[in-house]
């Protein structure tokens, strides 16, 4: 049986000149609108605690539109402004729901410089898409195909720190799921990438190690440099470069695994890693590795999602590497440095393929007492997880998971 889902396809571009002024007017504007809002529903709850919504901001805007002061607002198009405030509201009720910390500012300097359009405010046809304000369409690179027939529902524009524009076309598109026969657990290694209970070991990027040192490099270099000096921004932009590559580079690798992942296996088991214990992998690899972990089980979330696969969260307090997963004895210790070792059983383990297979036991007593269940937070923040999808936790069922207090 097929399934229409919502998928965001995104594109290299280059503006000419007029066009890049305009969009980064446009940014200007939605940064300015976004933090004025901020600031007014703060002002409003501090002060007289008023909760003021979506629609409240969304008339302070047209105000601030006629004010001698803000009148250059009207230059622009005023759809992704009002995208700016939705997006605002969504930001607090995360923030009221528990997801997320208070909205802050969003800043000059190191915020995405991001402006979304709804249908009434671009134009799709022929292959060519026109933005409102713009009399030529935009010069997109069709790195893949969209969907036979697609027409976007929402186009997001941006540009990264290494100067480079994107565009996002959120279409629809039609899977169809096939079943698979594996179940596989999954754990996040340290000196590789993945291990999985099949006992594969998958690598990090290619290049990655020299990437990581070249930007190690880049980023001494850069707080040598006197601050607002042009040697600066220079230097600013070669390690927002050297970001970009490892990124993209990152999420190639990472959008191939987790396709042969979900393509190969109908259970997938991952550990809940929001904090771990990860004392080898400090300072810039260590951000690199959370950070690719996280992007990981985003992208597992809705590909499992789009393929009606069972993508199970096992607690993250559950001992995966000191658990043989032969005979089901615990170990005392398992220092990080310990890389194989040897149970009571007999059984000799790579201590990441061990933990992986502990993962999927896990994850499988799980689905078969149908036990732990807990609805899990929409992650996408663009919403292209549109379909919430219920994943089961492994925190019960598992008698040896509230003893342990002292886990890898
Ligand atoms: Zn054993």
């Amino acid at each position: 049986m097929s399934r229409t889902v919502k998928r965001a396809f995104k594109y290299r571009f280059y503006p000419s000149a007029e066009q890049a002024a305009e969009l980064a007017r446009t940014f200007g504007c939605v940064r300015l609108v976004y933090n004025m809002a901020l600031q007014a529903r703060t002002e409003a709850w501090a002060l007289r605690r008023e909760r003021v919504g979506y629609n409240t901001t969304s008339a302070l805007l047209t105000g601030w539109k006629k004010t001698e002061e803000l009148a250059f607002l009207n230059e622009v198009s005023c759809v992704p402004l009002q995208q700016a405030l939705r997006h605002l509201q969504t930001a607090f009720t995360n923030f009221w729901a528990k997801r997320a910390r208070y909205p802050t500012f969003k800043s000059k300097k190191r915020s995405r410089r991001t402006a979304e359009y709804t249908t009434s405010a671009f134009r799709f046809r022929d292959g060519k898409l026109t933005l409102a304000k713009m009399s030529q369409p935009l010069d997109i690179v069709w790195s893949r195909p969209l969907p036979a027939g697609a027409s976007p529902s929402t186009v997001t524009v941006s540009q990264d720190a290494a100067g480079r524009w994107f565009v996002s076309l959120l279409c629809n598109d039609t899977i169809t799921p096939v079943p698979a026969p594996g179940s596989v657990g999954i754990d996040a290694g340290l000196d590789s990438l993945l291990t999985l209970s099949t006992g594969e070991k998958i690598a990090n990027p290619r290049h990655e190690r020299a990437d990581r040192q070249r930007l190690a490099k880049a980023q001494r270099n850069l707080a040598r440099k006197e601050k607002g000096s042009a040697n600066r921004a220079k230097a600013r932009l070669n390690v927002a470069r050297i970001h970009a590559r490892i990124a993209d580079r990152r999420r190639d690798h990472l959008h191939k695994l987790t396709t042969r992942l979900v393509r190969e296996n109908q259970t997938l088991v991952i550990e809940d890693l929001t904090v771990r214990n990860m004392v080898k992998n400090r300072g810039l690899a260590r951000a690199i590795s959370d950070a690719a972990w996280r992007q990981f089980r985003t992208m597992l979330e809705y590909k499992t999602d789009w393929h009606n696969r069972n993508l199970i969260i096992v607690d993250r307090w559950f001992p995966s590497s000191k658990l043989c997963s032969a005979c089901g004895a615990l170990a005392d210790r398992m220092p990080l440095n310990v890389r194989s070792w040897t149970c009571r059983c007999g059984t000799v383990h790579d201590r990441d393929v061990n933990a992986a297979r502990n993962i999927l036991a896990a994850g499988l007593a799980v689905t078969a007492c149908g036990d732990g269940v807990r609805p899990q937070r929409e992650t996408s923040r663009t919403g292209q997880s549109s379909a919430k999808q219920e994943t089961p936790r492994a925190t019960k069922g598992i008698p040896v998971l509230r003893t342990v207090e002292d886990v890898n």
